[in-house]
């Protein structure tokens, strides 16, 4: 039987994963079937054909026409077309949060919360459609006038992971789209329908305000389509988010046919706590930021630095608070529970295989540190002491709900430990010391993309540029200026004089 929650967005127990454009689905259905899980119960939701190589260049094709006539839509135009987009998610957004909780696992709250950050990107995005600015300079040269212009350019390829399985592609494709792009999505293979539910109630949206398709489709059964998506000419940028193994040869295979990358990668994210933090913010912090959407966030909080004069009193807060979110671990969409399951089995078994590496490696477990017996891909929030900063499962990325906790004495050395990780995400630390939060934010202080003041590593809004540096792949997406990656930027100089001056004096008689 279809799961109600499919049927409220009206996909069935089928569903072509390839939207081709000109508002026609493919029918492919031999290109092998996608057969995403309910996490909470281990059973299939549905099935999703994937895409061909002959679906993949008709997408192309109709791509690069549908550019031809984008790019010269005036960008208000364009922001119209979000606009609609964002009115429509807005109406769906219950059934698509509830879809996105019940693929991805996260809870229904956060569910919502991935929909609600598609809604405000396109607002975002359709005020951005009237501010696409180019700066003026003042020419060296008399009768002369020099200023700069964005252009779009072309198409932009997208491929998500699947813990943001419908926020990241928006952050992406609506900010493309009034940018004058086209943008073709590959979602990961574990959430494919919060992907098909996403472009069906846009391009609804597109084709009731009668403009014409912008966004495309493709589902792989395999990497093969993915790895000649990176690899293909005709796609100006490749914007990725995922795992850092992978990301890292996206990168170098965009580079070596000279593209654009866009890279958002793997974070081990890390709060400091020092003598003088408000604990009534701290903990709740920490305890969202390591628990919240069962450790499977870009921005979960990983690692720990608590004052060695108020550690005991933390770990001790935490543990307690650990125990209540185990009271309220089970199906995602019961609003009742804090945290669902793990995506995957395989997920699972990496959560164990990192709790063994850490007791091995001296670590305790001072909470969780188990599966949860029974159906779906349940497992304890855990909390490891006992280990130092550059134990090797502390420098790894484990997708999972795990924190490692660890104390410090002064304030450079926890700035130091903060940094000493290959990736570069979010940080943030809890104090009311003014000179700790300023000398935390300053240039000797963290070295992340995101740095925060009394908030969590996680739960970023869209207004700013969201990234991360070092083995986080260095991308900006999303608010601020974010949006210049998805542009051409052009130098002119226009000559209103009667004669030819050369730049730097230069003379050059004829
Ligand atoms: P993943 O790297 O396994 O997969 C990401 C995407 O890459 C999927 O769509 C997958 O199908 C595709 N893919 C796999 N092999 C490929 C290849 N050879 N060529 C091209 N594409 C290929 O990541 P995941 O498990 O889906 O997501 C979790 C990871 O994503 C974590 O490391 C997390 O930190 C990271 N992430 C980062 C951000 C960020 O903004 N920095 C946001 C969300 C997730």
């Amino acid at each position: 039987m279809t799961h109600p929650v499919l049927t409220a967005l009206g996909l069935g127990a089928t569903e072509s994963g390839t939207f081709l454009g000109n508002g026609e689905w493919s029918k492919t259905s031999d290109a092998g079937v996608l057969e995403p899980i309910n996490p909470t119960t281990g059973d299939v939701l549905g099935k999703v054909m994937a895409s061909s190589q002959a679906d993949y260049d008709t997408i192309i094709e109709r791509a690069q026409a549908a550019f031809k006539v984008w790019r010269t839509t005036p960008a208000p135009r364009r922001g119209e077309a979000i606009r609609l987009c964002a009115d429509a998610l807005r109406t769906h957004k219950d059934a698509l949060g509830s879809l996105v909780a019940l693929e991805m696992g996260k809870s229904k709250p956060e569910g919502d919360g991935e929909v609600q950050e598609m809604i405000d990107i396109g607002e975002f995005a359709v005020g951005l459609s009237r501010q696409l600015y180019g700066l003026t300079m003042h020419s060296e040269r008399p009768g002369h006038r020099m200023y700069e212009q964005w252009h779009p350019i072309g198409i932009v390829g997208v491929i998500s992971a699947f813990n943001f399985p419908v926020a990241v592609w928006s952050w992406n494709a609506f900010i493309a789209a009034i940018c004058g792009d086209i943008t073709i999505w590959k979602p990961s293979p574990k959430t494919p329908l919060s992907a098909i539910a996403s472009m069906k109630i846009c391009n609804e949206a597109l084709k009731a305000g009668g403009f014409p398709d912008i966004f495309f489709l493709f589902n792989d059964a395999g990497s093969e389509l993915a790895q000649n998506f990176v690899d293909d000419k005709r796609v100006g940028l490749i914007s990725f988010t995922g795992s850092t193994k992978v990301g890292r040869t996206v990168g170098e295979r965009v580079a070596r046919r000279m593209g654009r990358s866009l890279l958002e990668l793997g974070g081990n994210n890390a709060i400091i706590v020092d003598p003088t933090a408000d604990l009534k913010l701290a903990i709740p912090a920490i305890v969202f930021g390591a628990v919240g959407t069962a450790g499977q966030r870009c921005t979960t909080t990983r690692r720990l630095f608590v004052h060695e004069s108020i550690y005991a009193d933390v770990l001790g807060k935490l543990v307690t608070a650990y125990k209540q979110v185990e009271g309220k671990i089970g199906d995602p969409i019961d609003p009742k529970n804090l945290m669902g399951p793990l995506n995957s089995r395989d997920a699972v078994n990496a959560y164990l295989d990192a709790v063994e590496k850490a007791k091995a490696a001296g670590g305790k477990v001072e909470t969780g540190g188990a599966a949860i017996e029974g159906k779906g891909n349940f497992v304890l929030p855990t909390i490891v002491t006992g280990l130092t900063n550059d134990a090797e499962i502390v420098q790894h990325e484990t997708f999972a709900p795990i924190l490692y906790v660890m104390k410090y004495s002064t304030l450079d050395e926890a700035i130091e430990l903060q940094n000493a990780v290959p990736q570069g995400l979010s940080s943030s630390i809890f104090t009311t010391n003014l000179k700790a939060a300023e000398a935390f934010l300053g240039a000797a202080g963290s070295d992340c993309g995101i740095a925060n003041v009394n908030i969590g590593t996680s739960g970023a809004e869209i207004g700013g540029a969201f990234g991360g540096e070092k083995e986080t792949g260095g991308g900006r997406e999303s608010g601020s200026d974010a949006w210049r990656a998805y542009m051409r930027r052009q130098t002119n100089t226009i000559n209103y004089s009667d004669s030819l001056p050369l730049a730097q004096g230069i003379k050059f008689d004829l």
